[in-house]
């Protein structure tokens, strides 16, 4: 399998801090609850709300995901619940990427049925190609073309979580 970079650190460092300007502005003075979608999306969010500059609680969901496959079973399963009362409160999902749109889809319908006041999506990476349902997240780090990723928290397989930067992998 080859791997080859495909966004750099500084980058995603850049990216990421213009980020969390840009979500700390629109929810200055407000409450919000951080949703960090384990496991892929983990670096990202600790990078996220750590620059973010208002009252921020961090939380965190698990879906199921992939398994050791490259491609959705289309299935999506809550495995680990959220701990915080979600009732009123504006929440800001954070995804390590969406691609067919089936999983945040969920989460999303999820936290409302919670009594979420607001639920917004940060998305790290985002493939807009590959959307077999539609959602547009409100903020996104990068677009990228329908193509398998790893690093910066996205694993093959539980493999390359820890690599620093993104890259493609490819047969
Ligand atoms: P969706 O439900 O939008 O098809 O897929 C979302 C989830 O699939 C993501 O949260 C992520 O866990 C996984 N996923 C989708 N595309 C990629 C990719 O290119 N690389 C990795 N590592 N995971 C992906
Ligand atoms: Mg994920």
């Amino acid at each position: 399998m080859a791997q080859t970079t495909l966004i750099s650190k500084d980058q995603i460092d850049q990216r990421v801090a213009e980020m969390a300007r840009e979500i700390s502005t629109e929810f200055a003075g407000s409450d919000l609850i951080a949703l960090c979608v384990l496991k892929g999306a983990m670096f990202f969010c600790a990078d996220l709300v750590r620059r973010m500059t208002m009252d921020v609680a961090l939380d965190f969901i698990q879906i199921s995901s992939y398994g050791n496959q490259k491609y959705s079973s289309g299935v999506v399963t809550i495995l680990k619940e959220p701990q915080l009362d979600m009732r009123g409160k504006n929440v800001l999902i954070v995804e390590d990427i969406i691609d067919s749109g089936l999983s945040i889809r969920e989460v999303t319908t999820y936290i409302e049925s919670r009594g979420a006041a607001k639920v917004k999506t940060a998305a790290f990476l985002d493939k807009p190609k590959a959307r077999k349902v539609p959602f547009t997240p409100e903020y996104v780090g990068f677009s990228i073309d329908p193509q398998f990723v790893i690093g910066y928290g996205l694993d093959f397989a539980e493999k390359y979580r820890n690599i620093p930067e993104v890259q493609v992998l490819s047969d």
